[in-house]
């Protein structure tokens, strides 16, 4: 059984006062929802604090984007490197934020998805289709034209060592999740797409959803066969909201 991950991405919210508000209050509030797993993404100035403070724990943090090489002139970038150097298990990749203001192609992101990956972190691959994508009845045709594109740049066993976020774009702090029907529809169709290469990998790889993730919908949404946990933006502000979700992903193993 695949066990449930709930990840925050914190944004380009915090400071070094309410991050530590967080990061301790996550420490002590998830203590007794041990049957899940936890992450925080936080922007790469305070991934030093998230080490200090997470080490030794649970919890898991990470980077919410890296580049795509491994070091040079490149000013204004962070390597794969310099996030495990932090103990980044995790990196954010593909972030739809990221992929409007084209900052990333489907090719860039295959790229960085495997750099990530030979640095030994696990890379978050988020992939969604937009409102108007949705409107037209192709969000099958857009995720996975988004999830090919990593998979032509390694090879199926490559993507293995990543997590899957699927996060419908109109969904992404809007307050409208997708339904846990339509969200568990995609994940089942990207789960078989996966099948169809690698029975094994779709078996074990955790396809996520993101979007509109609350303390109210999570259970719901997590006690769905295909979706193995959240990756959680809004909701991640807050302490207890973010706390409640991981306990709605830690019931939904029992
Ligand atoms: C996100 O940005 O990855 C996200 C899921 O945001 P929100 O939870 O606010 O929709």
């Amino acid at each position: 059984m695949r066990r449930k991950l709930v990840v925050a991405n914190r944004k380009m919210n915090g400071s070094l006062a309410s991050n530590q508000v967080f990061l301790e209050g996550l420490l002590l509030g998830t203590q007794d929802y041990p049957y899940a797993d936890y992450a925080v993404c936080v922007p790469h100035p305070y991934l030093f604090q998230a080490e200090a403070i997470l080490k030794g724990s649970a919890i898991a943090w990470g980077g919410q984007n890296m580049s795509r090489y491994e070091s040079g002139a490149y000013t204004g970038s962070v390597s794969p490197r310099m996030l495990t150097e932090f103990g980044c298990e995790y990196v954010i990749i593909g972030h739809s934020e990221r992929r409007q203001r084209g900052h990333d192609t489907d090719l860039a992101i295959g790229e960085r998805f495997e750099v990530a990956a030979k640095a030994g972190l696990k890379p978050i691959l988020c992939i969604g289709e937009t409102l108007a994508e949705y409107e037209a009845g192709i969000t099958d045709l857009v995720t996975i034209r988004q999830l090919n594109a990593v998979i032509q740049e390694l090879g199926i066993k490559g993507l293995a060592s990543g997590v899957i976020a699927y996060e419908p774009v109109w969904a992404i702090g809007t307050g409208k999740a997708a339904s846990p029907a339509h969200a568990q529809n995609i994940l089942s169709f990207l789960r078989k797409h996966i099948a169809m290469l690698d029975a094994d990998i779709a078996n074990n790889i955790r396809i996520l959803y993101g979007g509109s993730v609350n303390a109210t919908n999570a259970t719901e949404l997590f006690s769905m066969p295909d979706i193995d946990g959240g990756l959680v933006g809004s909701a991640s502000l807050n302490t207890a909201d973010f706390v409640a979700i991981c306990q709605a992903a830690s019931n939904a193993y029992r």
